[in-house]
C-alpha cells in the first residue's frame, strides 16, 4: 500500500482511493487462496486439528465410495472446513440407503482398526505407480509425498497428497454422511461429519 502510494506519487498522481486498493488486494488474495486449495493441497480452508481430521477422513471416504461404487469413482472436488466435509465424485444416482451405510461401515471399520498414516517423498513417476487412486489432471510438483492409510501390504489408502493429515485412524471419531446433493450434471455432491 505504502509502496504504491509512493511510486503514484512521484509519477504526480495523487493516491486517494484507498477502499478501492484494499478491494483488489482482498481480492487478489481471495484468488491466490483458492488456486491453492486444490485437490493436491486437500481442499483446506484452514489446517485446525478439526480441518486435518475431516481431510484425513476424505481418503478413506474416497477409497470407501469406490469399495462401494467400483473404481469409475473419482474425487472431483473437495472442500473442508472445521464443521464438515464435502466432496464432489462423478456418479448419475445418489447412494442408495444401503450404499450410504456401506460406505461409512467401510471408514468407520478403517477407523476402528486404528491405521497408521504415513508418507513418503518420493519421486512424481514412482507415485503415481503405487498409489491406489490418482488425479492424473493434477499437475503435481517432481517429488511427491505419498500418503499410505495402513500397514505396508495392507493399506487402506495410498494417496499423493499435500495435505495435513492425522497420524493414526483412531483420532477421527465416528464417520457419519449427513447430506447427499446433485451438482451439475452427473456430479454427486456428499457432505460428511465426524462425530
Ligand atoms: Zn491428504
Amino acid at each position: 500500500m505504502e509502496l504504491t502510494e509512493e511510486i503514484l506519487q512521484e509519477k504526480g498522481i495523487t493516491f486517494t482511493d484507498k477502499a478501492s486498493f484494499d478491494l483488489a488486494e482482498k481480492e487478489h488474495q481471495e484468488k491466490s487462496r483458492t488456486a491453492s486449495a486444490g485437490l493436491f493441497k486437500g481442499g483446506l480452508a484452514d489446517t485446525s486439528e478439526m480441518s486435518t481430521k475431516y481431510h484425513t477422513a476424505t481418503h478413506l471416504l474416497l477409497a470407501g465410495l469406490r469399495s462401494v461404487l467400483g473404481d469409475s469413482v473419482t474425487q472431483k472436488g473437495s472442500n473442508i472446513t472445521p464443521e464438515r466435509l464435502r466432496f464432489d465424485f462423478p456418479a448419475d444416482q445418489k447412494l442408495t440407503e444401503e450404499q450410504v451405510k456401506a460406505v461409512e461401515d467401510f471408514v468407520n471399520d478403517k477407523i476402528q482398526q486404528q491405521l497408521p498414516v504415513s508418507f513418503v517423498e518420493i519421486p512424481k513417476e514412482e507415485a503415481l505407480k503405487k498409489a491406489t487412486y490418482a488425479a492424473f489432471s493434477e499437475k503435481y510438483p517432481d517429488i511427491v509425498k505419498l500418503y499410505s492409510i495402513g500397514e505396508e501390504g495392507k493399506e487402506a489408502s495410498i494417496e499423493i497428497c499435500n495435505g495435513p493429515h492425522v497420524e493414526n485412524t483412531k483420532e477421527l471419531g465416528h464417520f457419519k454422511i449427513v447430506k447427499q446433493e446433485s451438482v451439475g450434471a452427473g456430479i454427486k455432491r456428499i457432505k460428511a461429519i465426524l462425530e
